[in-house]
């Protein structure tokens, strides 16, 4: 039954938050009783007062997953037993997914419609294929003398940690829980400060679906107390981390300094998104390059946050994505019309709006958006901002804004489009417009990005690999490939 902005604004007033820890199958507040306040971006309100987690229930948590781990009850059960539990959890998280999606809302701003048709059941989705995938990994025997038998094995690897970021809170998380629980490890979870919510529920529902208790674990908390206690605990063997560049080669420093723990990082980008004038068609590129900006607020590692236009048809090109861009409107994230929510919080929104004020300054041209909007709400709204005339040496060009903010850049040639679009110390993804075919694959061999786009923007499913080239990390999410970090690889040598 489709629900109206008054319904879900209802049930948001009737929903029963939980706000604290879960360690060992249970709920609990954190061991300093420390907590923070979660606030709604929607309109400033305070969902509740959640954990603050430390070095003191990192400790509790690791120990508790070590214990499991080692004790086999899910490390050392049949693939198959563990694809079916998995196929459960995923089948609890679709059960729940309007509470799961009006969570998600009201702890990051992002439209309700997007949570609960995008977000939610993606979630599960990769859950269910992590699940599904297991019992169909076979591992090796190696081509050995007659008189001997060589294996070569994967395992699970132990007490995986992982640390997510707040754009996609739960998605990004079911990435990681997926094939680390799929393959057999405990984990411990750490949502961000900015939106903990979903990862505490699912907590629970994960119980429920028979993960046993202490093998999932969620803190919430902040990066600089439980999120570095668990980059440095001795006991922590995987540290899984999406999240800035910033903090992920911090992670790559707390891993030295501990017990060389294998890191994988999945880190920002500046994704360009290259549109030669013999696109097949240019409307349909104009409408993706708006939404590769506007979705989800712009706060998404793949954004295509520099659209790169050939020269001969730039000007009406832009005015294109212009027309496009306006019917991204921004309103209240209940309104189940609303393709355009708040901003996670008031520091990213500041952000933001520097980052347009360094466009003005830099001498970039904005072309629409450029302002907040809503202000008497009481939350935090940005237009979607165009600049045109941008210079890939500006700011704008060159950080991640994480916001709706888009730079426009023209170019001549082939090779001039290349240049720039590889100029940039991130490689997460990059799209390609052109009829012609030999032109994409050779463009697309050239850019240093992990995934290539051709004639559309943000393809791909579970099937596709997912992850960065140079400073946007390394490892990847989703896929069988998924599986490399949460495995050791094992070489047993049997002389018979
Ligand atoms: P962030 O790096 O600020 O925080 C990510 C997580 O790290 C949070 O849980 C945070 O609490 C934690 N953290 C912060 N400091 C820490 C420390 N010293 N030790 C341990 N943990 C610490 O990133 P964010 O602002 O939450 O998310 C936005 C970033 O995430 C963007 O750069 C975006 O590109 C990136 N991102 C990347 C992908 C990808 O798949 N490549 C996907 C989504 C988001």
């Amino acid at each position: 039954m489709s629900q109206t902005r008054q319904d879900w604004e209802r049930r948001a007033r009737e929903l029963r938050i939980e706000t604290r820890a879960f360690i060992d199958g249970h709920y609990r507040a954190a061991v300093e009783g420390d907590t923070f306040d979660c606030q709604s971006p929607i309109d400033g309100r305070s969902l509740g007062q959640v954990a603050s987690c430390g070095v003191a229930d990192a400790e509790l948590a690791v120990q508790v997953a070590r214990e499991r781990f080692e004790s086999g009850v899910w490390s050392r059960l049949a693939p198959v037993k563990r694809k079916q539990v998995m196929i459960r959890f995923a089948e609890q998280l679709e059960a729940h997914r309007e509470e799961l999606a009006l969570l998600e809302t009201l702890d990051m701003g992002k439209p309700i419609t997007d949570a609960l048709k995008v977000d939610i059941p993606a979630a599960a989705r990769a859950i269910r294929w992590s699940g599904e995938a297991i019992d169909k990994l076979y591992d090796e025997v190696a081509a050995t003398p007659h008189d001997e038998l060589g294996l070569v094995t994967r395992e699970p690897i132990g007490v995986v940690a992982a640390i997510v970021p707040w754009n996609f809170p739960l998605l990004m998380a079911c990435w990681k829980l997926g094939p680390a629980l799929a393959a057999g490890n405990s984990l411990v979870l750490k949502p961000s400060e900015k939106s903990p919510l979903t990862a505490i529920r699912v907590a629970q529902l994960a119980v429920e679906a028979g993960i046993p208790a202490g093998v999932f674990n969620v803190l919430p908390g902040y990066g600089h107390t439980v999120g570095k206690a668990l980059a440095l605990h001795m006991e922590v063997d995987c540290l899984v981390f999406t999240g800035s560049t910033r903090i992920a080669k911090q992670l790559m420093i707390y891993a030295g300094e501990s017990n060389m723990k294998r890191v994988w990082l999945e880190a920002g980008g500046k994704s360009p998104n290259i549109v030669f004038a013999d696109a097949p068609d240019l409307q349909a590129a104009a409408e993706a390059a708006a939404s590769a900006i506007a979705y989800n607020q712009g706060e998404v590692c793949t954004a295509g946050s520099r659209l790169l236009v050939e020269n001969s048809i730039k000007d009406d090109f832009v005015a294109r994505v212009v027309e496009a861009l306006k019917t991204w409107e921004v309103g209240c994230p209940l309104d189940p019309a609303t393709k355009v929510g708040a901003l996670v919080d008031k520091q990213q929104m500041e952000t933001v709006l520097g980052y347009i004020e360094a466009g003005h300054r830099d001498g970039a041209k904005l072309l629409c958006g450029g302002q907040r909007l809503l202000e008497d709400s009481g939350g935090t709204y940005v237009a979607p901002t165009l600049f045109d005339g941008v210079d890939n040496a500006m700011k704008i060009a060159r950080e991640e804004i994480f916001g709706p903010v888009l730079s426009v850049l023209g170019f001549d040639s082939d090779e001039e489009a290349v240049r720039i679009a590889n100029d940039t110390p991130y490689g997460l993804a990059a799209g390609v417009w052109t009829s012609n075919l030999s032109r994409a694959h050779r463009v697309a061999k050239a850019l240093r990005a992990g995934s290539v786009w051709v004639n559309q923007y943000d393809g791909g499913d579970m099937t596709a690999p997912f992850g960065g080239f140079k400073q946007s990390g390394n490892g990847r999410d989703k896929s069988l490939h998924a599986f490399d970090k949460y495995t050791e690889l094992k070489a047993t040598w049997i002389k018979l």
